[in-house]
């Protein structure tokens, strides 16, 4: 096959789910890496599993994430529909092909006698699987019978002995016995197809040379091999990526937390993160690099590299994957992030000037994880303190704080135009005329400024405010902690 083309082939019944992101990631980052396409194919032939506004959703995900296909809904190519539903007289002129050569047959069986024998099979503790009972009719009375009108679905007629190998990038060669598959219904009563032939005549008409898709569907995979075989059609190459575990080893689940990529973006975390994130369930580069881009994922990327043993889905790690490349955005960009969220936070505010707001973000970089931890991490940045941690004023605020932080008061106000060093040196100035230690005013001064006992740089807060709110703040603490800390005054 000459030009790589991969697809995401998600079926429409929710949101996004992270296993379904990091299957669209991969596929994407392998086409890129290789100068191919990258196609979404909407899969929607399970019309009761079918959601209302899914597809749109997913589509608006994937371009959050930066996962843009080359063709797919809304950007027809040349093998399109690419929605399976307004593709149905395809699957069904596939499915009559393969009845007339004898590879697939009409059954008749009705839902009641087939969970007739269901019972019986499961009764009699065999694996429930379709008794082969329609496969004898001569093709006449197949036809007869169907002309009659009587309902009827197109199997596909599984050999009964022999074993059938087709190789797995990841897995390599994978075996199985023709007797453990079923005679897979393909075309259902109501004239659509199932995912097995969908998928297959889907792959081969769009030239899909990459099936890259999660291990569940690795157990499909013979069947889709068998219709290849039966139409003649190259096979493409597949890769079934590893399951995604929860941390205990579990299959990722919503009962152990959040699995929908949108809940991920409503807490705030950025696309690089996760995508980055999720690029390493699963795939490393080989060495200890951690934090990448979406371009240096396609520059880095290899299916060779995808390994066979589940992935934990640590959001730890996450979190610190969110913090690195939070920490690596320029400033401009966290700039408009901060400022979008001051106006949504319940300081609901524009005034602040970016010379303001760059400043509070230096001070903060390293300490935040989200863009919403600028405001929720120093609220003091934003307004005078509401409160004083209860925990600090008990441990570092003595009887004397008030009249110790009165002398520094006095210190600050006379200094011109405050730089971080002259603040300290006025702050050395007046422990040393009161004969205490340098500590005894720095941390009531931190809990006045800030109300909370630990932070940035006391000097970079204090510059950051003014002197001018940094002196009203030590009076209003000077009048409201000594009650807190059960001092009379
Ligand atoms: N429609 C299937 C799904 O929902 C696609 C499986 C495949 O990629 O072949 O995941």
């Amino acid at each position: 096959m000459s030009s790589v083309r991969t697809r995401f082939a998600p079926s429409p019944t929710g949101f996004l789910h992270v296993g379904g992101l990091r299957t669209a990631l991969y596929n994407y980052l392998f086409a890129k890496k290789e100068n191919g396409s990258f196609i979404l194919r909407i899969e929607d032939t399970d019309r009761s599993r079918k959601v209302e506004g899914a597809m749109e959703n997913l589509i608006d995900t994937l371009h959050w994430a930066g996962v843009e296909f080359d063709e797919g809904p809304g950007k027809e190519g040349n093998f399109g529909p690419y929605i399976q539903s307004q593709r149905l007289s395809l699957y069904q002129r596939y499915a009559h092909q393969l009845v007339e050569e004898g590879k697939a047959y009409y059954c008749f069986c009705t839902p009641e006698r087939l969970e007739e024998i269901r019972r019986k099979q499961i009764a009699a503790k065999i694996s429930a699987s379709y008794d082969r009972h329609c496969r004898a009719f001569t093709k006449e009375e197949a036809e007869k019978r169907r002309k009659t009108g009587e309902p009827f679905v197109i199997r596909m007629k599984v050999p009964l002995e022999g074993e059938l190998t087709f190789t797995d990038i990841i897995r390599g060669d994978v075996t199985i016995a023709y007797k453990i598959l079923d005679d897979q219904v393909i075309l259902k009563s109501d004239g659509y197809p199932t995912y097995h032939l969908a998928v297959v005549v889907d792959d081969h008409l769009m030239k899909i040379s990459h099936v890259i898709r999660g291990e569940e569907w690795l157990p499909s995979t013979p069947k889709h091999v068998l219709l290849y075989k039966y139409f003649g059609w190259e096979i493409p190459q597949f890769a079934h990526l590893p399951l995604l575990l929860n941390p205990d080893k579990s299959k990722l689940s919503k009962r152990q937390g959040d699995v929908a990529v949108e809940d991920y973006r409503l807490k705030g975390y950025l696309r690089e993160a996760l995508v980055n994130f999720v690029a390493f369930l699963g795939w490393n580069p080989g060495d200890e690099r951690e934090i990448f881009s979406l371009e240096e994922l396609i520059r880095e990327f290899s299916l060779e590299r995808v390994g066979k043993s589940g992935a934990v889905f640590n959001t730890e790690k996450l979190d610190w994957m969110n913090f690195e490349h939070l920490r690596r955005k320029p400033d401009a960009e966290v700039l408009c992030m901060v400022k979008e969220k001051l106006m949504l936070s319940e300081f609901n505010t524009t005034h602040f000037s970016d010379a303001y707001l760059l400043s509070v973000i230096s001070a903060m970089r390293e300490r935040v994880t989200f863009v919403k931890d600028f405001i929720e991490k120093s609220p003091y940045f934003f307004r005078a303190p509401l409160h004083y941690d209860a925990d600090t004023v008990k441990k570092r605020w003595q009887k004397d704080s008030p009249s110790y932080l009165k002398k520094l008061a006095e210190e600050f106000s006379v200094l011109e135009s405050p730089t971080k060093e002259s603040y300290e040196t006025a702050l050395h100035r007046a422990a040393e005329s009161l004969h205490i230690k340098n500590s005894d005013l720095i941390h009531p001064l931190r809990l006045a400024v800030s109300g909370m006992g630990a932070g940035p740089g006391l000097y970079d807060i204090i510059v950051i405010l003014g002197k001018d709110e940094t002196v009203r703040r030590m009076n209003s603490a000077i009048e409201k902690v000594p009650a807190i800390a059960g001092f009379q005054q």
